[in-house]
């Protein structure tokens, strides 16, 4: 079941106007948040962020927070798995094809939920490779926008090389990756770039950072140079959908030992205890 503009639908009867402009210009924001044991995690960040995208191309939020929380709630509701992938859609609408902002459109509100699919123990085990990139993006990739070509061509040169992600370079700094951001570990300190209008202000990053800060590991945010991701002890790659995974291989050579190091094992466990925190205080 989905959400479509006020119904609860299956997927197969949900359809849009080809007028869409979310169809014809990429003309709206998007979020995904996942959802363990029923719970959607850190929803006030997702629409904190939702919010802030929405302002961003001057659309105003057609649901107010609370809405918003209770058609989540509805939508898990209606959905089989325990955890899900919810994916939550707005556009500008459906009007003419003109590039100016049509008058008085009613914004298109999409909702659908997935399993969600976490990295396998494999992965958490050993790894991830990645390669890195010239970040060709736009100079506002702060707002989360349903715009996905450049990450779309970013992220297929990785799967063209066998690899997970892309790490995209801009003036010789690491910015973050085609759909995650990055992280890196030298000297046993985690480094990430500060956020700016050059990468999304992901909700796992500030709780990496968050984790990092309650239990006294060492991190510093700052700009990060090619040479220093390229020579760094680990890197990290964060979604809501990855949660936190190391990446072992960097242009087919090994980050560091080649196996996740001891810094990311530390925070896989910090994460996955807030998880279990969350749930408990949620359900208690
Ligand atoms: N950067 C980009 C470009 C992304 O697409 C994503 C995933 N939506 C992220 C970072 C990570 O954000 P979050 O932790 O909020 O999922």
């Amino acid at each position: 079941m989905i959400y479509l503009n006020g119904k609860f639908i299956p997927i197969e009867e949900a359809v849009i106007p080809v007028l869409d402009r979310g169809f014809i210009f990429g003309d709206g924001v998007y979020e995904v948040i996942p959802v363990y044991s029923r719970l959607p995690f850190r929803v006030g960040g997702h629409l904190e962020r939702l919010q802030a995208s929405l302002d961003s191309i001057r659309l105003d939020n057609p649901h107010t927070e609370s809405e918003w929380r209770q058609l989540l709630a509805s939508l898990i509701e209606r959905n089989e798995p325990e955890d899900q992938s919810l994916y939550l859609q707005i556009t500008r609408g459906v009007a003419k094809r003109d590039h100016a902002f049509p008058e008085n459109t009613i914004p298109t509100v999409f909702i659908m939920s997935n399993p969600l699919i976490l990295p396998t123990s494999d992965q958490i085990e050993n790894g991830v490779s990645a390669i890195t990139a010239p970040d060709n993006r736009w100079s506002r990739c702060d707002v989360k926008s349903t715009a996905l070509l450049p990450n779309v061509l970013l992220r297929q040169l990785a799967v063209d090389a066998g690899c997970t992600e892309t790490l995209l370079l801009r003036d010789g700094l690491l910015t973050e990756g085609s759909a995650t951001n990055a992280f890196v570990i030298r000297d046993g300190i985690i480094l990430t770039p500060p956020k700016s209008n050059l990468m999304l202000p992901g909700i796992t990053y500030d709780l990496v950072l968050e984790l990092a800060a309650a239990n006294g590991v060492a991190y510093e945010v700052r700009n990060i140079a090619e040479a220093e991701l390229i020579s760094a002890d680990e890197i990290w790659i964060t979604s809501s959908s990855k949660e936190v995974l190391p990446v072992t291989t960097l242009n087919g050579n090994l980050v560091g030992s080649g196996h996740p190091g001891p810094v990311f094992k530390r925070m896989h466990g910090l994460y996955q205890d807030y998880k279990v925190q969350v749930m408990r205080t949620a359900t208690a």
